[in-house]
């Protein structure tokens, strides 16, 4: 069985290794840091997985995956394991790859040999949470992918994004949890905006803050409906 995900624009996780280190403010309520936490270990200890770190193998049909939800795909500490976990991706031409990383400036000397323009079941993110990590997207679009994406979450300021040429998939999303730092509604709708102007998929994930609405923290309308455009698997 696949490691189902509670993510809204994902189907599955797969973790083959975990720990990190915050990088950005994006990072300051890890929830990986608070559950690893709870489990009494050190979240800033990079570990390869024990147990997981060949799963994709084992699952049956096509799902959408999201790597590395516990770690970040590009950290330096994974190096030494990444080309086996890039090999499982390769044999697993079913499967589709969510990598989203705040190492943007780790992509290009870390992809396998032959990528070439891009493997098609691997789609490349970055995450922005305020207009201080637009240069992520600059980093990001210098790179060969089949698709480019961007997670704009927490976000925790408004984003002018500038030229979007080379991005196919934008997601915005509010902080969620006890300390969960607002977002404010129009920045999320001028991102919206913005996609619609420059013909990129949109996909809105919640509002964010302490409560679920309808499923979600803080529910997950704009302007009366939601907003969940999400790239086609080659
Ligand atoms: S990069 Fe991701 S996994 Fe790593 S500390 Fe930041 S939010 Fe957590």
């Amino acid at each position: 069985m696949a490691q189902k995900s509670t993510i809204e624009w994902t189907q599955a996780t797969w973790n083959p290794w975990h720990g990190c280190t915050k990088v950005s403010p994006g990072c300051k309520h890890c929830y990986m840091y608070r559950d690893k936490k709870r489990y009494g270990q050190n979240p800033k200890i990079v570990t390869r997985s024990k147990t997981t770190f060949h799963d994709p193998l084992k699952w049956d049909g096509a799902r959408l995956i999201f790597t590395c939800s516990w770690s970040d795909w590009f950290i330096e500490e994974a190096d030494p394991w990444r080309n086996e976990a890039w090999d499982v991706i390769k044999r697993t031409p079913n499967h589709t790859y969510q990598i989203l990383t705040k190492r943007p400036e780790r992509i290009l000397e870390n992809l396998p040999a032959d990528w070439g323009n891009g493997w098609n079941n691997v789609w490349l993110g970055t995450s922005i949470e305020n207009q201080e990590y637009v240069f992520r997207m600059k980093l990001l679009t210098t790179v060969p992918a089949w698709t480019r994406f961007i997670s704009a979450e927490p976000l925790i300021g408004p984003i002018d994004f500038g030229d979007l040429t080379g991005v196919h998939w934008i997601i915005t999303g509010g902080e969620s949890g006890p300390r969960a730092r607002p977002m404010d509604l129009e920045w999320a709708k001028s991102i919206r905006d913005q996609c619609a102007k420059s013909g990129v998929l949109y996909f809105h994930k919640q509002n964010g803050g302490t409560a679920k609405i309808d499923g979600a923290w803080g529910g997950r309308r704009i302007d009366g409906q939601t907003w969940d455009a999400i790239p086609q698997p080659a």
